[in-house]
């Protein structure tokens, strides 16, 4: 759990939270010591007219740090030897604003110009941050005591709080890549946060259905729907607590994919009870351990929290959190090849009951 929450301004002027979970740290203490030039022009969001949605193009993302070694990583503690991005000596859980951001709320608009008639282009206006799970370069989020992924939680939930409540902002999204196979170029466990300007393709795809279930049922949500069925067939679900269900999706794309979701509706994390986050940590570890236990090395995945939108569509959304890897066999990648890239056309070699069942018996 969070006890301090302090907030810097690195030496580009970019936001830089602690959270702390005991309250004597001195954070201020630490100001940013280098000489960072401005953060670069933002991105540019594209409207493809054939399939009626933005992609977002940033240029300056060519030139991040990929893959450094532990002496120049820039998210850990900075040293007396190498400066990195968190100023202070130590910290337990550290947010701060991308220094390659694809999306920023210092994009100007005038800086943006029309390509033709048929592709309307508009400011990357948003805001996407790193976070720091842990001081230690070495760990991973499947090994942290439940008490920090608590702490992890809480700092989401504050971030999804703020970030909701800019301006043009129209979903936050908080993510995990894990592993070079998915393409982390920091090995250091970090997540991320996008704050989106427009509601992105997946989520306007679960509105509609949402939205068309509502209108068939007389009101009634479609993933609390889903989920209990889930529970009632137990055929897919991995494991559960009082307040948490994880399960294998029916018609799952992933190899592996699993779901986490609190039984009570909530629209975003901030509108977890503390009970409900305290019994989170339990779950997920025990999850994350099954998906490392599955071929006896880590598990490259993708951990995506869906949070309802911050407009249009916000009572319909039903937190949860999709988990899913891209290996299905020991040394096996899935790609995303012809039917799934180029038609969105999913074809998953894996029975999900199958890697229920291999889930359940991992441990
Ligand atoms: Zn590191």
């Amino acid at each position: 759990m969070i006890s301090q929450r302090t907030a810097i301004r690195l030496s580009d002027g970019r936001e830089l939270i602690y959270f702390d979970e005991t309250p004597d740290a001195d954070r201020a203490k630490w100001p940013d010591t280098r000489h960072l030039p401005p953060p670069p022009p933002t991105s540019q969001l594209r409207y493809d007219p054939l399939v009626d949605e933005w992609v977002a193009v940033a240029a300056h993302r060519q030139t991040r740090t990929f893959l450094p070694p532990s002496d120049k990583c820039p998210l850990c503690p900075s040293t007396p030897e190498f400066a990195s991005e968190i100023p202070a000596p130590d910290y337990d859980v550290v947010v701060f604003e991308n220094q390659f951001p694809s999306f920023s709320d210092r994009v100007k608009p005038d800086e943006i110009t029309a390509l033709t008639d048929m592709v309307p282009v508009r400011p990357g206006i948003g805001r996407t941050e790193v976070v720091c799970f842990t001081s230690d370069h070495n760990s991973s989020f499947g090994t942290l005591p439940p008490a920090r992924v608590r702490t992890v939680l809480d700092a989401l939930a504050d971030r999804t709080t703020e970030m909701s409540a800019l301006p043009g902002i129209a979903q936050v999204f908080p993510f995990e890549n894990r592993g070079i196979e998915i393409g982390v170029t920091l090995s250091h466990p970090h997540g991320q946060i996008y704050a989106y300007p427009t509601v992105p393709p997946r989520t306007e795809a679960m509105l509609r259905a949402a939205r068309k279930h509502a209108e068939h049922t007389g009101g009634r949500n479609l993933y609390a729907d889903v989920l209990a069925a889930e529970q009632k067939a137990q055929v897919r679900v991995v494991a559960s607590n009082e307040h948490w269900t994880a399960y294998v999706p029916a018609a799952a794309r992933w190899p592996y994919e699993v779901q986490l979701a609190p039984h009570r509706q909530v629209a975003d994390i901030p509108a977890l009870s503390d009970e409900e986050r305290d019994a989170f940590a339990p779950l997920y570890l025990d999850v994350l351990r099954r998906f490392d236990a599955l071929f006896g090395k880590p598990m490259p995945y993708i951990s995506a929290w869906h949070q309802a939108v911050v407009g249009e569509g916000r009572e319909l959304g039903y937190l949860h959190l999709q988990l899913f890897s891209i290996r299905r066999a020991a040394d096996k990648l899935k790609y995303l090849a012809g039917s799934e890239s180029a038609m969105g056309a999913f074809v998953n070699d894996i029975v999900p009951e199958a890697a229920a069942q291999r889930l359940r018996e991992a441990l």
